[in-house]
């Protein structure tokens, strides 16, 4: 296994007694070939400010994830929202999530297709519904319900996604590889804000090729994101196959009782790798605003704000 990690700077509370806010966005793993590496960071950047620019003016953290997310969606580099891979039947369908730290309330959408931002679907089904989660069908006709119009599924499909589609037959690797190259990946956000509260987002467009109804980890409460005011927020990107063996997320909320952020970071995805040969990456900020970031995949696009307020964006190699 090949164990990658950052340590960026610890971030501590202000002397005005207030927590001093702190926000981590990723842009996905894996096989981000290098000519789309500029557009990756620059997505990240552009997403983080977003967040960042909510959070300094004493924005909650749950409105700084949906709009950092909101961004990265709205991006076709990546893929969730418009971008997204397709499906074996030439289709995007897309899961999201939201859980707030402070109540531990979340609320998930899956294999949505005719959404162009899940996120915000996945907010109102936290704070508008009686349930945690709704798939398909019905989660659509819960967004028609709340004043959000439905679009047609190849709004949500890029040219670029539609030619890797066509040629995948002819693709030994595309058709063998989990993830092959992919210019972006799922997208995620955690932050942390001036009232102490956390709050996690993830949203993607699963993987490549994948049978239509798949459900990876991304969506699902512990594995794709967990939050909670009392440990940490934490976002995973990867093999949601592999991901959701481990509850990722969750493993590393417990750990930080225990370990830093980083080192919790470090050691959820060595456990991924040895109990499952999995690769994933994900980013942690735990109640404090020190920050965590690994991944086992190749790369990991990231970008978070330092103790000064600039943001720091990069694909971690
Ligand atoms: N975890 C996502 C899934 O399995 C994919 C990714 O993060 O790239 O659906």
């Amino acid at each position: 296994m090949h164990l990658k990690g950052v340590s960026p700077p610890t971030m501590t509370s202000t002397n005005t007694g207030q927590t001093r806010p702190a926000l981590i966005v990723h842009g996905g793993a894996w096989q981000i070939p290098e000519e789309m590496h500029p557009d990756s960071i620059r997505g990240c950047r552009v997403s983080a400010r977003i967040g960042w620019d909510i959070l300094k003016t004493g924005g909650s953290a749950l409105d700084a994830v949906e709009a950092a997310v909101r961004n990265l969606e709205d991006d076709p580099t990546f893929d969730a929202g418009r971008g997204s891979v397709l499906n074996a039947a030439g289709e995007v369908e897309l899961d999201a999530i939201i859980m707030d730290g402070k109540t531990l309330n979340l609320g998930a959408v899956i294999a949505v297709k005719h959404v162009s931002n899940p996120i915000t679907l996945a907010r109102l089904v936290m704070t508008e519904s009686d349930h945690n989660i709704l798939v398909s069908e019905g989660a659509e006709a819960f967004a028609l319900n709340h004043d959000i119009s439905l679009c047609p599924n190849w709004d949500l499909i890029v040219e670029r996604e539609r030619e890797r589609w066509r040629s995948k037959d002819a693709d030994e690797d595309s058709s063998a590889d989990l993830f092959p190259q992919h210019p972006g990946g799922t997208v995620g956000a955690v932050a942390l804000d001036a009232e102490g509260h956390l709050a996690t987002a993830t949203s993607t467009g699963g993987t490549f090729n994948k049978h239509p109804g798949r459900v990876g980890d991304s969506p699902l409460v512990g594995s794709g994101a967990y939050a909670d005011d009392r440990a940490g927020a934490v976002s995973a990107t990867g093999e949601g196959e592999a991901l959701m063996k481990v509850v990722i997320s969750k493993l590393v909320c417990d750990s930080l009782k225990q370990m830093t952020a980083q080192e919790a970071a470090e050691t959820a995805i060595a456990l991924l790798s040895e109990r499952t040969g999995g690769q994933g990456g994900l980013i942690a900020l735990d109640n404090n605003g020190d920050v965590g970031i690994a991944h086992c995949t190749p790369y990991l696009a990231y970008a978070y704000v330092t103790s000064d307020g600039e943001i720091s964006a990069d694909i971690e190699v």
